[in-house]
């Protein structure tokens, strides 16, 4: 049987928690398997990369902050096969590039658009352990690339479909997929199983436990996941097509997403074509809008709000701006002080309560609904930063809390 396994940066901190999963790894070997092995960077060895280059640069290139980037991985792996080499045990550890994993030349949020798995199969045909760098592969300039904060979820899945693996499994530091953030809603409930498209929305809302684009691949290439903690022996959850409780479950879960800004343009006049200039001239900025509302002001003027990728927010206002005078509105506000909180779930639409009792959670803490938009799966809605925790409590307990 061949495995994929993959250790997010908490499970793989320090050394006592290298030496922990190495003893899960070596346990797999024992039974047989072929192991290939995916590992994050070590703890928040990432954001302290980011760090150390905003020290001495504010704006440093995409290429130099990959090839940077890319580093925090490495030390992962080699530091996993010197472990499991201690322990007597064949490992080898290889980069984004020695595994061949070819990405597009987008730095910083790179797309897979093939691996070549030669190496791979060599290493794993003489027996080794294989221990892949996540996060990183290389262009055809033979430049690092990295794939977007989480991306080791998605070279897992990847290196999975690639070499038709038995196993796709992602080890974390919870237990599985939850009904919410189990950090923050003491009451979350494990799920046993959950479907690719529910997944895909939870991840797409901000549930940070499988990066989406993780999900999508896995539906593409049918590869099932299963989401498990590496310090807790426990059943997770399965990620897969069609799960046995999908009648019954309306609700899946609740996600929150800080990483948002709104942004209004103002005044824009109330006349066909306005919309599409603004939509069109943040499309061709690369921002991608999530919710759109027009209100109509007095005196034939409308104000346009939507919401972007708080990372976004200065790309979008800078390129709306730019424009101003061919798009016809006043002026951009913008606020960063907003979350979004959804709730997800496939039978969602075929019961009409739901909605409502979102609603009232969010009435009887009083906190104003500024945005809202539903789907065939899900309800967002956004909210003022500083109540989204208590607002996803609340319709937690409503939804899921009371039988
Ligand atoms: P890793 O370093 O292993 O990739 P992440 O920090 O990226 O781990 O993802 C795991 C975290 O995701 C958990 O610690 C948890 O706080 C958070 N999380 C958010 N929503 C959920 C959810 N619905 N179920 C499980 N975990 C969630
Ligand atoms: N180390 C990267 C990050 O922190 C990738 C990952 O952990 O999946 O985003
Ligand atoms: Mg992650």
């Amino acid at each position: 049987m061949l495995i994929v396994q993959k250790f997010g940066g908490s499970s793989v901190a320090n050394a006592e928690r290298i030496r922990n999963v190495a003893g899960i790894i070596a346990e797999n070997y024992s039974f047989g398997h072929d192991m290939v092995v995916v590992l994050s960077a070590q703890g928040d060895t990432t954001d302290e990369l980011l760090d150390k280059a905003a020290e001495l640069n504010a704006a440093p290139s995409q290429r130099e902050l990959d090839m940077l980037l890319a580093t925090g991985e490495q030390q992962s792996i080699a530091l996993m096969a010197m472990c499991l080499e201690a322990m007597g045990l064949p490992a080898v550890s290889l980069t984004g590039w020695q595994a061949g994993i070819r990405t597009n030349a987008d730095h910083g949020l790179a797309r897979i658009r093939r691996v070549d798995p030669e190496r791979l199969r060599r290493e794993l045909d003489k027996k080794q352990i294989v221990l892949v760098a996540g996060f990183q592969g290389v262009n055809k300039f033979d430049d690092y690339t990295t794939l977007g904060r989480g991306g080791s979820d998605t070279t897992a899945v990847a290196l999975a479909a690639a070499l038709h693996a038995d196993r796709c499994q992602i080890f974390t530091d919870v237990e599985g997929v939850y009904t919410a953030d189990p950090r923050k809603v003491p009451g979350a409930r494990k799920l046993e199983e959950i479907t690719y498209d529910e997944m895909l929305e939870l991840a797409s809302m901000g549930a940070q436990v499988l990066m989406n684009r993780s999900v999508q691949m896995a539906k593409r290439y049918g590869v099932e996941l299963e989401v498990l903690s590496s310090l807790v022996r426990a059943p997770g959850t399965k990620v897969k097509e069609v799960t046995r409780t999908m009648e019954e479950m309306k609700i899946t879960g609740i996600a929150k997403d800080e990483n948002v800004a709104r942004l209004t343009a103002a005044d824009v006049a109330d006349k066909p074509g306005v919309a599409f200039r603004l939509l069109h001239t943040l499309s061709k900025a690369g921002v991608n809008v999530d919710m759109i509302i027009q209100a109509n002001g007095k005196d034939g003027a409308n104000d346009i709000s939507f919401v972007v990728a708080q990372d976004h927010a200065g790309k979008a206002y800078d390129a709306l701006m730019a424009r101003r005078d061919a798009i016809g509105f006043d002026h951009i506000s913008m606020d960063e002080n907003i979350a979004k909180v959804s709730v997800v779930g496939a039978g969602m639409m075929s019961s009409s309560n739901i909605a409502a009792e979102v609603f009232e959670a969010f009435s009887d803490e009083h906190i104003n609904i500024q945005m809202i938009t539903t789907s065939e799966i899900k309800i967002s809605c956004v909210i003022d930063a500083a109540s989204a925790d208590r607002a996803v409590k609340a319709i937690h307990r409503r939804l899921f809390e009371t039988a």
